[in-house]
């Protein structure tokens, strides 16, 4: 699609020229079809105008040229006319042949266009003529005879006889030889009667040289041609070179006037038709030149317009250009987001003015988000405050819990784990031997006579002294061990990767620390002994309380053996006693 083709094209083309190039060239073209307009419309006009002058130039020239030959031929004309009429001649024309002939040859003399003139008789017999010529001969024929002897004097074209042709003009063109102008005139007796005609023949000078003169007087006339046709637009002189030139006013090519002789008083004239004539083509050569220099005006300003459309372009296009800038360097650098007021034209100001009221708008909503996402961002830092505090809460809760946790499992007196608390070590304890036959002891203590402390000290001594014996024994145990306090006066040891033998040592320890202490209470010192018993875990065991069982044997044992003493459930022993 050829068309839809050009468009994009120059779509393509408008997009990469500046507004300033646009306009410029947008001018530039005006200014050149403005240019070529009125360059043709001047060619047109000045055209016409000049053909029209030329016309009548031609016109004139062919009147001046009609004028001339009618001026000579009425001349010639009125000079056969009065010498017809002479009255001295009268007498002599049919009886004085010699001086007819003289006064003839002496008329020719003194006016040279005159070739021939001769008297003829009514019967057209030439009695006397210049020279003697043609003397003899007949013309009764002739128009111009015929007519002159009616009475009527009368000048024509006439063909003469061809052997006159030597007398035949020296015209520039082949005129037909053998055909001349003649006046002729009647020629009276003194009762009116017509004796006879006189009859003159002009030679063909007079309208070569009144040609000559014309011509001569328009040699400014490119290709001027001059052509003379009789009534019957017979072609009878011109200055055209070559052959006989048809009558032919209807040739395009060339511009014509005509204008036809038109006599002088009372003599009408020959009838005879002056074509002036010049080829169009002159009119156009100097219009050519005319239209150059006016279209070389029309580029000359389109220039000018072109300059002034480069200026007026920028003054359009810099307040613009100044938006642009100031629009490409928003977000880029540091500063305001506006752009300053544009000056240039009503719409460059209103566009600058809609710009910054937008970015107004644009820099107020930005706020209105910028408000929006503080205030989220507050939600959300409250929001994890609260968070953080339940968090706190939480693991302030969870120690709380650890501490709750521990105290429940603690004993406060003795500063032990209480018999609760010792319960799932114990069942670890037994797992680990039941899968890894992993062995433990335990030790059994319990306080002697514990009840005369309480009975002679009161109750309050009783708790230091179980106090201190807690102290003793957490301070012997390891920490892979475990202690706790199982009931009143009475504690457990578990000793974990420990044999009896181990077990028996650390009682004996035990054993031997308490009774070294000295606890002083209401100024007195409060002794106090433990006695022990130690069981190791054995096979037969079916439970840890199997083994705790088999201690507290042991610690019977070490109370009915007297007390402050270990005793052990020996295993050896049990089987050789069994
Ligand atoms: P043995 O040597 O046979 O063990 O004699 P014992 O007096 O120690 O034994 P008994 O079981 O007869 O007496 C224990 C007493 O310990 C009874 C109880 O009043 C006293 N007791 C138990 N728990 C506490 C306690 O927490 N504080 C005080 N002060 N006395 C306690
Ligand atoms: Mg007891
Ligand atoms: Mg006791």
């Amino acid at each position: 699609m050829p068309f839809g083709k050009a468009l994009s094209l120059f779509k393509n083309a408008r997009d990469r020229t500046s507004l300033r190039q646009q306009i410029t060239f947008l001018a530039v073209s005006f200014c050149i079809l403005s240019a070529s307009a009125a360059t043709i419309g001047a060619y047109v006009v000045a055209r016409n105008e000049s053909l029209r002058e030329s016309r009548w130039d031609l016109t004139l020239i062919a009147r001046n040229l009609t004028q001339r030959l009618d001026q000579t031929v009425f001349e010639r004309h009125r000079e056969i006319g009065s010498v017809s009429n002479r009255v001295v001649m009268r007498s002599k024309w049919t009886t004085d042949t010699a001086t007819v002939r003289a006064t003839l040859d002496q008329l020719q003399n003194s006016v040279s266009q005159y070739a021939w003139i001769g008297f003829i008789a009514p019967d057209g017999t030439v009695l006397a003529a210049t020279e003697g010529l043609l003397e003899g001969t007949s013309v009764s024929g002739r128009a111009w005879f015929v007519n002159a002897l009616e009475a009527s004097p009368s000048t024509m074209v006439d063909e003469f006889p061809t052997k006159l042709g030597n007398h035949s003009p020296h015209i520039p063109t082949k005129t037909p030889l053998n055909r001349f102008v003649v006046t002729a005139s009647p020629i009276r007796s003194d009762d009116g009667e017509v004796i006879g005609v006189l009859g003159a023949r002009l030679n063909w000078s007079w309208a070569k040289h009144a040609l000559h003169e014309v011509l001569e007087g328009n040699t400014g006339e490119d290709a001027l041609e001059l052509l003379v046709f009789d009534k019957n637009n017979m072609f009878l002189f011109g200055s055209v070179p070559g052959g006989a030139p048809r009558f032919d006013s209807s040739d395009t090519n060339m511009l014509t006037a005509v204008v036809a002789t038109a006599g002088q008083s009372d003599f009408p004239g020959l009838g005879w038709k002056v074509v002036a004539r010049q080829p169009r083509s002159v009119v156009s050569v100097t219009l050519t030149g005319l239209l150059f220099h006016i279209f070389l005006v029309g580029l000359g300003v389109s220039l000018l317009a072109a300059l002034f459309a480069w200026l007026i372009s920028r003054s359009v296009s810099r307040p613009l250009i100044g938006l642009i800038e100031a629009l490409d360097g928003i977000g880029r650098a540091d500063g305001d987001n506006n752009v300053a007021r544009q000056h240039g034209s009503r719409e460059i100001l209103q566009l600058s003015a809609s710009i910054r009221s937008l970015l107004r708008r644009i820099d107020s909503a930005e706020e209105v988000q910028r408000d929006s996402t503080s205030k989220f961002q507050q939600m959300q830092g409250l929001i994890s405050k609260q968070l953080r505090m339940s968090e706190e809460r939480n693991r302030q809760l969870g120690a709380d819990i650890v501490n709750l946790k521990t105290l429940a499992e603690l004993d406060p007196l003795s500063g032990l784990q209480n018999r609760r608390a010792f319960q799932p070590f114990a069942e670890d304890a037994w797992a680990a031997f039941r899968r890894h036959k992993r062995a433990y002891s335990i030790l059994m203590i319990d306080a002697d006579y514990f009840k005369m402390v309480n009975d002679r000290f009161g109750h309050r001594a009783g708790d230091d002294v179980i106090r201190q014996i807690g102290r003793v024994i957490s301070g012997e145990v390891r920490a892979t061990d475990k202690a706790a306090r199982y009931g009143g006066e009475e504690f457990i040891v578990l000793l974990r990767e420990n044999d009896a033998g181990g077990a028996l040592v650390l009682a004996e320890r035990i054993r031997k620390r308490v009774e070294d202490l000295s606890i002083p209470f209401a100024g007195e010192e409060i002794s106090i002994t433990v006695s022990i018993g130690v069981a190791q875990v054995l096979a037969e065991d079916r439970d840890f309380e199997d083994t705790i069982a088999r201690a507290d044997r042991a610690l019977y044992s070490a109370k009915s053996s007297g007390r402050n003493q270990v005793s052990i459930d020996d295993p050896v022993s049990k089987i050789q006693s069994a």
